[in-house]
């Protein structure tokens, strides 16, 4: 499939792209419809037309790739983690070769500028080449045994089929976060893509197959997530659910592929603290505030979404906080600073949160509506939002809204600034401003964080590094880093009785 018929839409830049007007599933290294027939409408969040048709998939589509990864893997999962690592250097090989057209892929969408997009398509490269050479390492551990004359030793083995299942916010690099360490480690996989991004997921699957992955080791079912999502969590031979999306949907995954003792790795929400100082370079700690809250249309999982500011400073802190806020330039081009949300359901959802808020007790300083002016109308936009006197306990101060919405709270010290970023269901990032060491280093060691930042944002992650978090952030694991290949792998313990005579 794949229609001939090619969309050509100008996206709201310079430039053009042209993709299919349906796509289907990428199963055993063919795109095939939905078992159904049927296809859901993708529309863009800058304009809402319909950009394209997608394979509306369920159970059935679900079960074929599931079978074609387990035919699949038990060939790759014989090649060595070396020859694994070379085939996904390739891949992002061609990732890096093709980032322009990707990005405008990733832009249309998902309404984000082109310069961002691209952005995230060079991260998405970084952790290819980053994975691929974990190819070359892909560590065990010796270690000594109490027996005379036996060795010890632990290796990575590969867990099988594993099913990934992903959020629409930064959907390249979403698809590289998971698809490498799976592949390197020797699984194949079955990809649920976003239902907001299947374009992004559907042009990687090809770009892997372009690349030499074998059929049948990374497929790609598109659909809703009950529909799609549920059977591959559900389906008995997918070894590994590892999930990106909402502490809700999280909580849901646990407990069905808990229930038949599936490993399963969640990468959920996140209500990131950011304090600020009496000590603070106020101007920095406001950019940094402003990039936490609204940068990607405040769609990360790090968004620094509770700006908690000592008294001291708290009054000149909002002022500049709102200058900056009120300056932001909302659309897709590249000198914009963010674009449309992903769908218009969260649109609703967030302008009706904010009311609630109000209604609640908190003060609207500015924003708080959807953008009705000529430029936006058609599209997801919303105003960039800041509150202020919401009650730490309340439904916004610990609810995820996944948008560029933030509030301040005031503190009277430090002491009070921690315990409060702290009194959070969540514990995924968070940042301090101070120019002090002893404040720098003992909210390093008090945050209940998977990340935390002396004098930055909230948001940014390396390759290299493992990213997670606490509560319901997630299940403990690290995507990745070289941590992603716990994930990815189980350890195998070996070992050999010797006899020293018969040398
Ligand atoms: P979501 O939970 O609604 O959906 C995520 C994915 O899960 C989608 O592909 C969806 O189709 C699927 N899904 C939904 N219901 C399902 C079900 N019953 N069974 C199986 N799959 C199902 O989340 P979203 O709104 O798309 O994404 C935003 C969320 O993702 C936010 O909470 C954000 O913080 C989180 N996120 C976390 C990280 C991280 O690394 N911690 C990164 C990015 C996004």
């Amino acid at each position: 499939m794949g229609k001939e018929r090619q969309n050509s839409i100008s996206i709201p830049v310079d430039s053009s792209v042209s993709y299919p007007t349906e796509i289907g599933n990428w199963i055993d290294n063919k795109e095939c419809k939905a078992v159904s027939g049927d296809f859901f409408s993708k529309l863009s969040p800058a304009t809402g037309e319909v950009l394209l048709q997608v394979a509306r998939s369920g159970k059935t589509d679900v079960k074929a790739a599931v079978e074609s990864a387990k035919r699949a893997q038990i060939d790759w999962a014989q090649a060595t983690p070396v020859s694994r690592g070379d085939v996904l250097r390739a891949a992002s090989m061609i990732l890096r070769e093709r980032a322009d057209e990707l990005a405008k892929i990733v832009a249309l969408e998902t309404g984000k500028s082109v310069k961002d997009a691209l952005g995230e398509v060079g991260a998405a490269v970084e952790m290819g080449f980053f994975v691929a050479g974990e190819g070359r390492r892909f560590y065990g551990k010796t270690t000594t045994s109490a027996v005379p004359n036996k060795a010890a030793f632990i290796v990575r083995q590969p867990l099988g089929v594993a099913g990934l299942i992903i959020a629409a916010n930064t959907p390249i690099a979403n698809v590289a976060w998971k698809v490498f360490p799976a592949l390197l480690c020797g699984n194949a996989a079955v990809l649920k893509s976003s239902e907001d991004t299947p374009l992004t997921a559907w042009m990687c699957a090809k770009i892997f197959c372009e690349a030499g992955v074998p059929a049948g080791v990374l497929n790609v079912v598109h659909g809703f997530g009950e529909e799609a999502g549920a059977p591959l969590v559900d389906h008995p031979d997918v070894a590994l659910i590892s999930f990106t999306g909402s502490t809700e949907v999280g909580r849901l995954i646990q407990k069905i592929a808990g229930a038949r003792l599936a490993k399963v790795c969640l990468e959920l929400g996140g209500k990131n603290p950011l304090i600020v100082c009496d000590d603070a370079d106020l101007d920095k700690a406001v950019e940094a505030a402003v990039m936490s809250a609204c940068s990607n249309a405040g769609q990360r999982c790090a968004a620094g979404t509770r700006l908690i500011v000592f008294d001291a400073v708290y009054e000149t802190f909002k002022e500049k906080l709102l200058t900056r806020v009120r300056a932001l330039k909302v659309g897709c081009r590249d000198s914009d600073d963010y674009g449309p949300v992903i769908n218009e359901e969260q649109l609703e959802n967030m302008v009706a949160a904010v009311k609630k808020a109000r209604a609640a007790g908190a003060k609207l300083l500015t924003g708080g509506k959807r953008m009705v002016g000529p430029a936006h109308v058609q599209g997801y936009f919303i105003e960039p939002t800041v509150l202020e006197d919401s009650d730490p306990l309340s439904e916004i101060s610990r609810t995820e809204l996944f948008g560029p919405i933030c509030c301040l709270y005031r503190a009277k010290n430090f002491e009070e600034a921690v315990a409060s970023a702290n009194a959070s269901p969540y514990g995924l990032t968070a940042a301090i401003h101070t120019k002090n060491i002893d404040r720098a280093m003992t909210f390093l060691g008090k945050i209940q964080s998977g990340v935390a930042v002396v004098n930055g944002p909230t948001y940014g992650s390396e390759p290299h590094l493992p990213f997670g978090g606490l509560k319901d952030s997630g299940t403990g694991w690290r995507e990745a880093g070289s941590e992603a290949l716990d994930v990815y792998s189980d350890w195998k313990t070996l070992y050999i009785n010797f006899d020293p005579s018969k040398a």
